[in-house]
């Protein structure tokens, strides 16, 4: 029996929704299963910052066209629409637990170049998913939404894909794009040879009213060390509220039992920050909850493919999601015209996924940004923090910043011989230790989902 759909994708996040595009742009049938009951509603915690507009990730250079309304790939040679407000940001400052500070880029000088000198952009993702969504329906794309997918499965021409309301839809391939917790990804058995490396939850609101140092600069104060450790995490909205700034303002923890509330209440109100919130005013309240995993390898089985976070450490940003959305999409066209319907088919996703992904992305570097605070102690990071006094490089990529403190590191390392000796095997962990050794406490207390139902 024929397929009703060419193509079944699975989550219209930036990787779903993009993929669904390219697909019926190219002529496909397509379906697209969405367990939210609205497309463009943002239901889970996201920075919306733009990675990157000041340096290359996965091997792009991703253009910002703000006239034209489009987010552009010059590499990869496509774009998509994005016409929503836009708000710049300059540096990366992050911040030890008593103040002390170091950042990526010069506040100042960045800022006195305008757009030249950003470190990035924040946009409305809202404003994205809805855009991207409408290129689909007008493409003929048919969006199901409320459908949760439970199952997946092979049939002789293809693969079946059953909803949590009975509904079932059969495609020639499925692309699941359902994001970082992917059911898909689960019962498909895909999770069991994966590394585990704990889960992370967080908790945030959208305040104006903010008194912050810099403004317009992605803030991030390790609040405090230990294992496990709180990050705190300040960016700009890209759109105001009543005529003022909007900032959203969280807190993420490895430890899934914490009580968020509390440490919430802690940074903003007790902590050494709390002066930046003094006058805030709260407008939304979001949270978010996920596991660290490593790559899926091989992201294809029975005729479906995996596609952005679903198969990434943890998260593969808008612009990575956008990015293999395009590609797996691209390679199910290919896979039809030419009546290949198997893994030889859609071969050229695989081929992209281990170079611009698994080659580029190092998942033992991402995982890094969460060393520092494991590794030392409170006072030991004010002090290094302190030493730090130098600008590092105005860089958003959230594989080449862990690289680029351990740069940093090596080049105070002179001096902590002289000055805290004991501090250097601490340091030699940054670039030696593996992960799951570091990560263990975090990885204990983690919600492992590896199970096949
Ligand atoms: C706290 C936080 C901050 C972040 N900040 C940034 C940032 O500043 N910039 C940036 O670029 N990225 C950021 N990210 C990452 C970014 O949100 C993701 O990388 C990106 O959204 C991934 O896109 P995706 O399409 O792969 O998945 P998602 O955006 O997760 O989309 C998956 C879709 O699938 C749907 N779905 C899930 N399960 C099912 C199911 N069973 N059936 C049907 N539908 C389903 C979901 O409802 C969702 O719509 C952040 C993430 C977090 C958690």
């Amino acid at each position: 029996m024929k397929s009703a759909y060419d193509l079944i994708v699975i989550g219209a996040g930036p990787a779903g929704l993009t993929a669904a595009k390219i697909a019926a742009e190219n002529g496909l049938s397509v379906a697209l299963l969405e367990r939210k009951n609205s497309v463009e509603e943002i239901l889970r915690m996201c920075g919306m910052m733009v990675v990157s507009l000041s340096g290359s990730y996965m091997g792009e250079r991703v253009v910002l066209n703000e006239e034209a309304g489009l987010l552009c790939f010059p590499n990869n040679g496509f774009s998509v629409k994005y016409d929503g407000p836009t708000k710049d940001f300059f540096t990366w400052q992050m911040y030890s637990p008593n103040g002390e500070m170091f950042r990526f880029g010069d506040y100042a000088a960045n800022l006195a170049k305008g757009k030249a000198g950003r470190a990035s952009a924040v946009y409305d993702k809202s404003w994205f998913l809805a855009g991207l969504l409408g290129e689909c329906k007008k493409l003929g794309v048919q969006v199901f939404t409320g459908e949760n997918v439970i199952d997946v499965r092979k049939k002789a021409e293809g693969v079946e894909v059953q909803t949590a309301s009975g509904k079932h839809f059969s495609g020639a391939f499925a692309i699941a794009a359902d994001g970082r917790n992917s059911r898909v990804a689960r019962v498909m058995g895909m999770n069991k040879n994966r590394g585990f490396y704990g889960s992370v939850t967080s908790i945030g609101y959208e305040m104006t009213n903010l008194n912050l140092p810099e403004p317009y600069a992605l803030h991030m104060p390790l609040v405090q060390s230990g294992d496990p450790p709180m990050l705190g995490f300040v960016c700009p909205r890209a759109w105001n509220n009543e005529g003022e700034d909007t900032w959203l303002v969280m807190i993420t923890n490895v430890d899934p039992n914490i009580d968020h509330e509390s440490l919430l209440e802690m940074f903003t109100k007790k902590s050494r920050f709390a002066p930046w919130f003094k006058n805030a005013k709260m407008i939304r309240k979001c949270g978010c909850a996920g596991n660290m995993y490593s790559p899926i390898i091989h992201p294809f089985k029975d005729n479906v493919i995996f596609a952005g976070d679903s198969g990434w450490c943890q998260e593969a940003e808008m612009t990575g999601a956008v990015m293999s959305g395009w590609k797996a999409g691209s390679a199910v066209v290919l896979a039809m015209l030419e009546g290949k319907l198997n893994q030889q088919g859609v071969q050229s996703y695989l081929n992209w996924w281990r170079t611009a992904h698994l080659e580029k992305c190092d998942h033992n570097i991402f995982l890094k940004n969460l060393y520092m605070p494991v590794l030392c102690n409170d006072k030991e990071i004010d002090y290094i923090f302190s030493k730090i006094n130098f600008v590092l490089p105005t860089v958003l990529d959230p594989y080449e910043v862990p690289e680029n403190i351990g740069k940093a590191l090596m080049k105070i390392m002179p001096d902590i011989q002289k000055e805290r000796p004991e501090l250097i095997k601490k340091m030699a962990g940054f670039n030696d230790l593996p992960p799951e050794v570091v990560l263990k406490n975090t990885i204990r207390s983690g919600f492992n989902c590896s199970f096949t139902t």
